[in-house]
């Protein structure tokens, strides 16, 4: 509850950052404080109330900015100095929870008393004592309607009813039988109920190890429903510690598929099971479906009430899956409408038409033929910046795919439209990398290709002007990086906001720091595959570039282009550009480590250069940082000790580590030690050799990155897994990377074998953790996402009446995420 406080603050915070737009939350303001009220069940007097009661019929929505900015500092305040508690509890002895004191008081409605009898504390019921109740508690129940949405993660399968003369060994079964005899005993040392239990065609033993209070309940004579496997004994069948209850009981441990909770550690299942069963008969109905109707008829889903007895007490296995699919699509949808919906606000935005009248000019002066899923892709993008509607398209490639020339076509684009384009690295020497290949691809003349070519000695003096040949003008092109002199940092600042630079390169902090550009249409952003929601949106606050193009080399697969991405249009090239062999690679085990150094000192001899990458430290980057100077000293002194060695780790400054790429670059060094965290993305076409070290540590995803920075020209290029695990597991997925050269089919594999939080920490790009679904049915997330999009053309503003319950669940689970992110 207090997490519903905090949230609350983080939420009305960010709404005030965004100058009272409305648009902290997706759904509105005015959706998730609803959600709010209700789940704190606040007494009508309580000043948040008040305001929420002050506010017009249309809500905070109707408001002025002015009026909007008084609403949220009053909502702060009740937040501040009188923080509003959680609904009390009852106490423990009442066996079926009533209303909570607070709800008692108030005059509510009926059907929010139930509400109230739902989210009162689990601790209300009958059997939950006070440890339990913190058991629960780390199971994150706290409420009846939690325990509701704690799913069993499996079933026993009991509802084989069989005559004990039937029973079979080894199988999971249920016997009907009376108690002949049941006592408590000692077997061996161990102490037990022993029990004989008969029907008409003959007995059995039965054993409850350890639970002497068994024998206490079991009165002679009693009809009893035991399930349980069936195990064999001295040649006699007998059970040990079978579920049982009365055959007149309800029933909920024997005779039917019953279910078993998850990281139940301490809490007896049969208590788990009771009390799910008494809070679906009490309070199943009181749930209430955010599912629009229609919509659930259409799909054939079942309703929340049924589901939920579905996924806790089905009839058959085919039942739970119904059931809990509908859980997962519905947690799926939630997502994708908000997904859904932030592309529309996106595009609510106008952008200029940018066009390229002089692609065929341009395409002719390249000293190759794109390839031909570049020409796709950079149809898909010009026809992007030829619309009034912002693009925001990411455009994905492995290493070496060609997205560079895609993103040239779209910037020329922006500047023969009279617009401004800006492209964007990681790295300073990425972004002066991108400023000589920008030079090059725009007026391929050889000279602009060699070090010392005029863009060389232009470096630094803030614009450089080509003289495109297709072009009946000039193309200005400025660098803009942290490392420049202040003075010609100033002159192309100057350049920018004049509008005197067409295109512009730089770091990352070229939008951070918001330079002022005159009149930008276009911002690429290379090399960032975190370049998450946030960012994009700061980009639009600053009243920068409508349209937007995002490269990355990391394989986003499709579950999260439709999720974390959902937002982005997906450009992909999957096709290398021809004469490139694939990297060479090969899994060494750690006695091969000499043949490994061997290999890396003729291919130094015969000139060419290589990676080092030291294995990957979970701790910290100061351990990984340690390792990888450790691991620098042992190759300089003991196995290099007459070839030129550099080192780059995260803890290194950040001119430390331009120097070192700069002189790996320049070939001053031979081999280049460095740590996974350390941006490789150098275009270095002499690096021929890359080596892994604890390879088995690696994602098959990051492995196949490392591998992309040596695939660099026609020259064939290696990778050198090694691995100090034998374990089977990470010999295998080692073996996919000597096999499979496809980053997507890796990145699938990845995704499928780790999951999507190792993947890239979903957290950082606004992934909340999902309770149901997985992020690997594609099938699922496709429906969820058609059905967002057809509901929100519908109804953008999810306003119509039966779509109350289903804004609010948006506004509460995005306003998680955007208090998450901020
Ligand atoms: P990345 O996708 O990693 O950014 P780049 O755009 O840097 O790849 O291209 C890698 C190299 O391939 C560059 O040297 C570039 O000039 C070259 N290249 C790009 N497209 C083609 C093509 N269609 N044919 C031949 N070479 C190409
Ligand atoms: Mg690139």
């Amino acid at each position: 509850m207090a997490g519903a406080v905090d949230q609350l603050r983080k939420v009305l915070a960010l709404e005030k950052a965004r100058r009272f737009a409305d648009t902290a939350v997706i759904g509105g303001l005015d959706a998730y404080l609803q959600c709010f009220l209700q789940e704190m069940a606040l007494p009508s007097s309580h000043h948040f109330c008040r305001v929420l009661r002050s506010l017009p019929p249309g809500g905070y929505r109707v408001l002025h900015p002015i009026q909007r900015r008084r609403v949220v500092e009053e909502l702060l305040k009740t937040v501040k100095d009188d923080p509003p508690e959680p609904p009390p509890s009852t106490s423990r002895d009442v066996g079926v929870p009533g209303p909570s004191p607070a709800s008692g008081r108030s005059d509510r409605p009926p059907a929010q008393r139930s509400t109230a009898a739902l989210d009162s504390p689990l601790s209300a019921f009958k059997g939950v004592s006070r440890s339990y109740g913190a058991k629960f508690r780390r199971l994150g129940v706290e409420t009846a309607r939690d325990l509701l949405f704690l799913f069993p993660h499996r079933y026993h399968d009991y509802s084989q009813v069989r005559p004990i003369a039937r029973l079979v060994v080894g199988e999971e079964q249920t016997v009907l039988g009376q108690v002949w005899s049941a006592a408590e005993s000692t077997i061996g040392r161990r102490k037990a109920t022993e029990a004989i239990i008969g029907d008409d065609t003959g007995t059995l033993r039965v054993v409850w190890w350890g639970q002497t209070h068994v024998a206490r309940l079991l009165r002679q004579g009693t009809r009893l429903a035991m399930s349980g496997r069936v195990t064999a004994f001295r040649g006699r069948l007998q059970m040990e510690n079978p579920e049982f209850e009365a055959v007149d009981d309800e029933s909920l441990h024997t005779r039917r598929l019953v279910p078993v909770y998850p990281g139940t550690e301490g809490l007896p299942q049969r208590l788990v099971r009771r009390l799910a069963r008494e809070v679906l008969d009490s309070l199943a109905e009181a749930v209430g479906d955010p599912l629009p109707e229609a919509l659930r008829e259409r799909l054939r889903l079942p309703a929340a009430a049924a589901a939920l007895r579905h996924v806790h007490f089905p009839d058959s296995t085919a039942e739970a899956e119904r059931a809990r699919q509908r859980f997962a699509f519905e947690e799926l949808l939630y997502i994708e409408l908000g997904v859904v919906r932030r592309r529309q606000q996106w595009q609510a935005g106008g952008a200029p038409r940018l066009a390229l009248p002089v692609g065929e000019g341009f395409l002719r002066s390249l000293p190759f033929q794109l390839t031909g899923a570049q020409q796709r892709a950079t149809n898909e993008v010009l026809s992007d910046l030829g619309r009034e509607v912002p693009m925001s398209r990411l455009l994905q490639g492995d290493v070496g795919s060609g997205k560079t020339v895609v993103a040239a076509a779209a910037l020329l684009a922006a500047v023969v439209s009279g617009y401004q384009g800006a492209i964007m690295a990681p790295t300073e020497i990425l972004a002066e990398q991108h400023y000589r290949t920008f030079c090059g691809l725009l007026e391929p003349r050889a000279e602009n290709l060699e070090p010392g070519g005029p863009w060389f000695s232009a470096l630094g003096s803030g614009l450089l002007v080509l003289e495109p040949s297709y072009l009946d003008r000039p193309v200005r092109i400025a660098l803009l990086t942290g490392g420049l002199k202040l003075s010609d940092k100033t002159a192309a600042q100057d350049a920018i906001a004049r509008g005197e630079a067409d295109i512009v390169v730089g770091t990352h902090a070229l939008i951070q720091e918001g330079v002022g550009f005159r009149r930008l249409g276009l911002a690429v952003v290379d090399e960032q595959h975190r370049f998450g929601v946030a960012q994009r949106a700061a980009l639009r606050e600053k009243g920068l570039s409508p349209h937007v193009l995002v490269m990355t080399a990391t394989p986003i697969p499709r579950t999260l282009a439709l999720t974390v991405y959902g937002d982005l249009d997906v450009s992909v090239l999957d096709e290398m550009p021809p004469g490139r062999p694939p990297v060479k690679t090969y899994r060494l085990r750690p006695d091969q480590r000499r043949q490994a150094y061997d290999f890396v000192r003729r291919k130094v001899r015969e000139g060419r250069q290589v990676y080092i990458i030291c294995p990957l430290v979970e701790e910290s980057e100061a351990v990984a940082a340690k390792a990888a100077v450790q691991e620098y000293e042992h190759l300089s002194r003991e196995v290099f000790p007459d070839l030129r060695l550099g080192l780059l780790h995260g803890r290194v400054t950040p001119a430390e580590k331009e120097a070192a790429m700069r002189a790996f670059r320049d070939g001053e060094l031979d081999l280049l030690v460095s740590t996974a965290v350390v941006e490789v993305g150098i275009d270095v076409p002499n690096a021929t050799v890359m080596l892994v070290e604890g390879a088995d540590r690696f994602g098959l995803a990051q492995l196949h990155q490392f591998r992309g920075r040596v695939r660099r020209s026609t020259e064939q290029a290696y990778c050198l897994l090694l691995s100090e695990s034998p374990s089977p597991e990470a010999q295998e997925r080692l073996r996919i990377m000597e096999t499979v050269h496809d980053g997507f089919r890796l990145a699938e594999e990845d995704l499928r074998i780790r999951g999507p939080g190792e993947y890239f920490g979903t957290r950082q790009s606004g992934m909340p953790d999902l309770r149901v679904a997985k992020l690997t049915d594609v099938a699922l997330i496709e429906q969820a996402r058609a059905e967002a999009t057809r509901l929100l053309e519908d109804d953008p503003e999810l306003q119509q009446p039966q779509h109350t319950a289903l804004r609010a669940q948006v506004a509460k689970l995005w306003g998680r995420i955007s208090a998450e992110a901020s």
